[in-house]
């Protein structure tokens, strides 16, 4: 069972990532974008955490209200893209409080799909997208196969972190990457490797 207070630890353990990886994320934009993806990432998780107190207490009201936030507070191509995704995932858990895992894996689906309903993006543009859409796809068949959550969420980190991998050889076809075109080749997508802290912190919540 998935309880808002483990949601509230994801969150929060993604804020932590982004905050550790931030200079690093920024290194990742500087050689394909403006330099900015952690500095707008740490700025509106930082607002994230700082509401996660006060935020909430049922699943989808809890998401949806961090996809809010994200909205409001990050910058760049990112914030609506990260927006959307939480408050599409909010959306599609509700505020049952006896989330399963397989509810969950629904729920991320949706939150890729508002991703894509938002940017476009399609396989290979190396996005965000190159990393939740396997990582989606390996929650959905480990939730199936009734893993258990520390095992599901183990299962989405490995597809994501190869996800993110994947874009190293990919052609930037969306964002301020595309206009580098063959140049955008040869680098991690930023966007792609802060979507994998999802995942680690995904795993760290329940562990
Ligand atoms: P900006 O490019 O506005 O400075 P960020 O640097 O915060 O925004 O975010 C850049 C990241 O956003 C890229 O690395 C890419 O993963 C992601 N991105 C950009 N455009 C799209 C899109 N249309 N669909 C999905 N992801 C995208
Ligand atoms: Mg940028
Ligand atoms: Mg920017």
């Amino acid at each position: 069972r998935i309880t808002a207070e483990l949601l509230s630890r994801w969150v929060h353990e993604f804020g932590a990532l982004v905050s550790v990886h931030h200079d690093r994320l920024n290194a990742l934009d500087a050689a394909i974008g403006d330099a900015d993806h952690g500095t707008n990432l740490d700025r509106g998780f930082t607002v994230v955490a700082a509401g996660l107190p006060t935020a909430p207490q049922r699943p989808g009201d809890l998401i949806r209200h961090v996809g809010r936030t994200v909205v409001s507070n990050v910058g760049g191509a990112a914030g609506p893209l990260f927006g959307t995704f939480f408050v599409c995932l909010g959306d599609a858990i509700g505020n049952d409080p006896a989330l399963d895992t397989r509810r969950f894996a629904l729920g991320l689906r949706a939150g890729l799909a508002g991703v894509v309903a938002r940017g476009r993006a399609e396989p290979g543009d190396k996005t965000l997208y190159d990393v939740l859409a396997p990582a989606v796809d390996a929650i959905d068949a480990a939730a199936l196969a009734q893993y258990d959550l520390p095992d599901v969420f183990h299962a989405g980190l490995l597809a994501a972190s190869a996800g993110r991998d994947s874009t190293i050889d990919m052609l930037a076809r969306k964002g301020r990457a595309s206009y580098l075109g063959e140049r955008s080749v040869g680098h991690l997508d930023p966007g792609a490797t802060s979507a994998c802290l999802l995942f680690t912190a995904a795993t760290l919540s329940v562990t």
